[in-house]
């Protein structure tokens, strides 16, 4: 996918939903927006410096190799390019599913996967805001589905725009109708939605794993809909003072000890999870 059609759509959506957050915001603000945007986006600076090191010299020629050598699901299949496309990216936005579940239920996976969680606020900067480290790593699983589905260069270009578009979406912090949020959210993984993701109780933490269809949540019976925002904390329950989510705090994170509490499976529930 040419720089030209992802980037200014990417920076177009960032722009219209923190515009939109300002006008019509779903949540009440915990930190100053600006201080938290500072941060999450030099989070994402780094990241994004990481994964010029490691995704790039790897997904993508090997992404070419696999649809040259004609491995994996898809390139087996030989479908057409309208079919082949479209059933990447859903194929793709699945086994994300899973990665996202590991992320929160291996512990040394879950150290760099906090960095995300612990934001005291949730809007379309914490979608930009993943440690480098679990990005980095990340990369192990993407290429294990891209040689296990056959994901071709432009299927997987597609499929990274559009999962790119999703997480910011629905990371955002914006008010929709309600009607035209349950309408989406039959399809699409939705702000409300995730906003329950993000949640500092550990039950309501443990559902709304998708990244772009909802499908794979209902069919899991991992579905949680039944929260309203406002009774909702963003956080982990461990990490709760603005002072001690620093941008060198985050960063340093996943190599320090752990503090109880963090909201891992087995760790100690806090009070009003119980
Ligand atoms: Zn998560």
């Amino acid at each position: 996918m040419p720089g030209w059609i992802s980037l200014p759509l990417i920076a177009g959506a960032c722009g219209l939903l923190y515009w939109l957050e300002s006008r019509r915001p779903l949540r009440r603000s915990v930190e100053p927006k600006a201080k938290r945007t500072a941060r999450n986006l030099a989070v994402a600076g780094i990241s994004a410096a990481v994964l010029q090191v490691t995704e790039r010299p790897i997904i993508a020629p090997l992404c070419a190799l696999v649809e040259r050598r004609k491995w994996g699901l898809l390139q087996k299949a030989r479908l057409p390019g309208w079919l082949e496309v479209p059933l990447a990216a859903v194929l793709l936005d699945y086994t994300l599913y899973f990665w996202h579940v590991l992320t929160h239920r291996v512990p040394w996976l879950w150290r760099f996967h906090v960095v995300h969680h612990l934001d005291l606020d949730l809007d379309v900067s914490t979608a930009l805001r993943f440690h480098c480290g679990e990005l980095a790593i990340s990369v192990i699983w993407r290429a294990g589905q891209v040689i296990l589905l056959g994901v071709s260069p432009l299927s997987f270009s597609v499929w990274q725009l559009l999962l790119f578009l999703s997480i910011l979406f629905h990371h955002s912090n914006v008010r929709l109708p309600n009607e035209a949020e349950r309408r989406l959210n039959r399809f699409i993984v939705t702000p409300r939605m995730h906003g329950i993701h993000h949640s500092i109780v550990y039950a309501e933490t443990d559902s709304n794993w998708s990244s772009g269809l909802t499908l794979w949540d209902w069919l899991h019976g991992t579905l949680k809909l039944n929260i309203p925002q406002d009774q909702i904390t963003i956080g982990v329950p461990a990490y709760r003072n603005p002072e001690e989510v620093t941008l060198v705090d985050i960063l340093v994170l996943p190599f320090r000890e752990q503090r109880p509490n963090g909201k891992l499976r087995g760790d100690k529930q806090p009070a009003q999870d119980r």
